[in-house]
């Protein structure tokens, strides 16, 4: 009896939850991630949740906030975004605030008056005023039902990310009069940074849901060998239209591709940690706002980046590891239309990061870690299988064997029979006693008469010359995709070639390699392929020109006004009326009251 009670009272309160989903944020459903982390919540469980960028964490203490009674504080870094977080949600009539060091004190102080007066539901907070004793004061004055902890990896100092001021988080909470509900919400899925979460924050049995990785929106690809400068100047020539992030692996790097992209005229901006907070400030503003469409940046620039309508992340370098790149290419299509993700590869990447981590990582133990993260990420540059298999497996996530949406998948294809030149590679390997790296190797088998070659007689090894007359790239090419492929390994100490135990049935000609590899490309990838077309053309653009116009009025980034994808769902349903305007995507109560008619007007521009 009591447990059917709780059970329909559970079911009325998600009802609530999405009449308010529909009614704040204009959504029908809540994605299948999002349902069971706002139910544990109204539950009045401490709850972890580690979701993907995009994946729509903030609806899920957003929504259970405004169903408890009382208010939730949420905690966040990013001072610099937070004001439009706020401003995003005071759009669509969610009765939040926020106060950071940017506020003045008469400000917060009302503020934070109005939040003890139930008139502030959430209220956004940087870590660092916990030590404010005023904050503390008002704070303990006020009913919290919810702390939600965003980007909670920032708690531990094996994320990325690691801010001490974090840390007071768990006292402030034991110091409440009433212990509140906690969410600790994070995109970064290792074991040591949720285990760091839970004990960190004192966490009570908390439920952890772990959704999965993919992005289906997203499209991956690697290009190899690739003139990087020309492909990046057609890249944004042909998307001109498009927001998109560069990174690039150092300052100097960066400043070289903002000062090539300038030079053509491309409206960019930079953003590294060698610029004054000021410009740096002014820039991300730029970007958010439209006005620069192109960021080029070191993987400074990004936490919190949600600006939803980043279309595309080029990695001019290849970055550290695959956790870093799945986040920092993970920032392209958060508002879930469809996002291009390009890493273009060159081998000097790898010696580029061996030297950064050489240089920074002291501990012995550690060093090998990273270099074996490095080491994966080279094989995802090289793997000839399906890329979004290749993160999803590396991320623990089950993958289907193709995904049809990836550089690999889409490109023609032909299966090429590699089983002599890897004998070869083998067998030179074996002979030079599974000893040396990656750079001999090729020269031994290309027949390079330098003098490391000599000195250690490789000269008169068989398989000395065997490539004779092919490049030493296309000899590194070839032994990085058996490496890649589970033939080889480079062991990370020295990054020493040895065969793998797959590698014997083929020199013994037992087993052959078979490899599929992508035939020529198109040099530049058009997006019209990836939108589809019923929602591009005249009236999406008739739309964005109406938003750009509301964004100015407004003072606020476009994204802010609608995103990307309520947009293109304007376009597909076409609405008359403003009855039908409710149904799209992205539409609440208060954007239909706000911009419905004169969307409608648009429309009915464009339709006649
Ligand atoms: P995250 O913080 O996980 O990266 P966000 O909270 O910024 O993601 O949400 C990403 C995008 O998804 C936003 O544009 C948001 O409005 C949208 N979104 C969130 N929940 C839903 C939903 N239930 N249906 C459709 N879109 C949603």
């Amino acid at each position: 009896m009591e447990n059917n009670r709780a059970q329909t009272d559970g079911a009325d309160t998600l009802e609530r939850a999405k009449a308010y989903l529909r009614r704040f944020f204009g959504y029908r459903e809540f994605r299948p991630a999002q349902e069971p982390v706002i139910r544990s919540l109204l539950a009045g469980r401490d709850t972890v949740a580690i979701m993907p960028t995009g994946a729509g964490k903030s609806v899920c203490f957003q929504i259970p906030a405004l169903l408890s009674e009382g208010v939730a504080i949420v905690f966040s870094p990013l001072i610099s975004l937070m004001k439009d977080q706020v401003d995003a949600l005071v759009g669509q009539g969610v009765p939040a605030a926020f106060v950071n060091s940017t506020i003045a004190p008469r400000e917060a102080a009302r503020t934070l008056a109005d939040a003890e007066a139930g008139l502030v539901r959430l209220l956004y907070v940087a870590p660092e005023r916990i030590d404010d004793p005023w904050f503390a004061e008002a704070v303990s004055r006020m009913r919290v039902a919810l702390v939600a902890v965003d980007e909670a990896h920032c708690l531990s100092q094996w994320g990325h990310d690691f801010r001490p001021s974090y840390r007071a988080i768990a006292p402030f909470i034991a110091s409440l009069p009433r212990r509140p509900v906690v969410g600790a919400f994070t995109a970064t899925a290792t074991r040591e940074v949720k285990d760091d979460i839970v004990r960190l924050l004192c966490l009570r049995a908390p439920a952890v849901h772990i959704s999965g990785f993919d992005r289906p929106n997203l499209f991956f690809d690697v290009r190899r060998g690739e003139d990087k400068n020309d492909f990046l100047l057609r890249y944004v020539a042909a998307h001109s239209e498009e927001s998109g992030i560069i990174y690039a692996a150092t300052r100097k790097q960066t400043d070289a591709v903002y000062a090539l992209l300038k030079k053509k005229g491309v409206a960019v901006g930079r953003y590294h940690a060698g610029m004054s907070d000021e410009e740096r400030r002014r820039m991300q503003e730029e970007f958010l706002y439209d006005r620069l469409p192109v960021m080029v940046a070191t993987n400074a620039f990004g936490m919190g980046i949600d600006k939803s309508n980043v279309r595309y992340v080029i990695h001019y370098n290849m970055p550290k590891n695959m956790e870093a790149y799945y986040q920092e290419a993970g920032r392209a299509g958060r508002d879930g239309e469809p996002g291009r993700c390009v890493l273009l590869y060159a081998p000097s990447d790898v010696q580029t990061q061996r030297f950064l981590i050489e240089h920074s990582v002291e501990d012995e133990t550690r060093r090998a870690y990273e270099n074996e993260r490095l080491q994966r990420m080279v094989d995802y540059c090289h793997t000839p299988g399906c890329l979004r298999r290749f993160i999803l497996e590396y991320f623990g996530d089950e993958a289907p064997e193709r995904c049809e949406n990836c550089g690999i998948c889409t490109a023609e294809t032909e299966t090429v029979d590699l089983t002599v030149d890897a004998q070869k590679v083998f067998s030179c390997v074996y002979r030079m006693r599974q000893h040396f790296g990656m750079a001999l190797v090729v020269q031994v088998l290309t027949g390079s008469g330098n003098q490391r070659v000599r000195q250690f007689g490789f000269d008169k090894l068989s398989t000395f010359g065997l490539f004779k007359g092919r490049s030493q790239k296309s000899v590194n090419l070839l032994i990085q995709r058996l490496v890649a492929t589970g033939y080889l390994v480079v062991e990370s100490e020295h990054s020493t070639l040895r065969l793998l135990p797959s590698a014997f049935p083929v020199l013994k000609s037992e087993a052959k390699v078979l490899l599929r590899l992508p035939k020529e490309r198109e040099p530049v990838p058009t997006s019209a392929k990836h939108v589809r077309s019923e929602t591009s053309g005249p009236l999406f653009e008739a739309l964005r020109a109406e938003r750009r116009r509301f964004a100015e009025a407004e003072n606020v980034p476009a994204f802010i006004i609608f995103s990307d994808a309520t947009l293109h769902d304007m376009c597909r349903l076409r609405p008359k009326t403003l009855r039908g305007m409710a149904e799209v995507k992205g539409v609440g109560e208060q954007k239909l009251r706000r911009y419905g008619e004169a969307f409608l007007a648009v429309i009915r521009e464009i339709d006649g």
